[in-house]
């Protein structure tokens, strides 16, 4: 069924507006895909975007620095969530997307998780046939990327 990706984009970030707001965060959105319709799960892929922004929000000390883009590709649709957060090393960033896996050192102490939301992030972008990249500086901050072809066998 067809997704409108910014749409989506657009309300998964009004949902979220109190988490938001009580870490004082700031959301720039510029979705410049022309083309943002695709065919997928609607419901799966608000998800995805939802665990995104809400990482980027959590490991963010104070007054998280969200940025959301979307835009073409040859073949489908690129998402990027960056914050300018905690961030993590090389070496962490391999293992957050395996189930249960927390960043040991560097979380914030008041950070709740069960170290889950990636790795659901990551099984539905592999169902889409999509793929997804992480990006990070320790201490500077973390990008997400995700593409999404437009159809879902070639
Ligand atoms: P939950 O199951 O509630 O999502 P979680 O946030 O701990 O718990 P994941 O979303 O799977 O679990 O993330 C795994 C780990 O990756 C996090 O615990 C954190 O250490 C690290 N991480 C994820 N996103 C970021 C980010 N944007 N900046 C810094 N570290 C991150
Ligand atoms: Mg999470």
């Amino acid at each position: 069924q067809p997704v409108a990706v910014n749409e989506l984009i657009s309300l998964v970030v009004d949902s979220m507006s109190l988490q938001l707001q009580k870490k004082d965060a700031e959301v720039t959105l510029a979705l410049d895909a022309e083309k943002d319709v695709l065919i997928g799960d609607e419901l799966h892929l608000s998800n995805v975007i939802y665990n995104l922004i809400d990482n980027a929000n959590k490991y963010s000390p104070s007054n998280p620095k969200i940025t959301i883009k979307t835009r073409n590709h040859a073949n489908g649709i690129d998402i990027e969530i960056s914050d300018e957060g905690i961030g993590m090393t090389k070496e962490q960033t391999k293992r957050i997307f395996d189930q249960f896996y927390r960043v040991p050192t560097g979380n914030l102490h008041d950070v709740k998780g069960f170290g889950l939301g990636l790795s659901y992030v990551n099984d539905i972008v592999a169902q889409m046939n999509g793929s997804i990249k992480v990006n990070s500086e320790k201490d500077k901050g973390t990008t997400f990327t995700i593409h999404i072809p437009f159809k879902l066998n070639n």
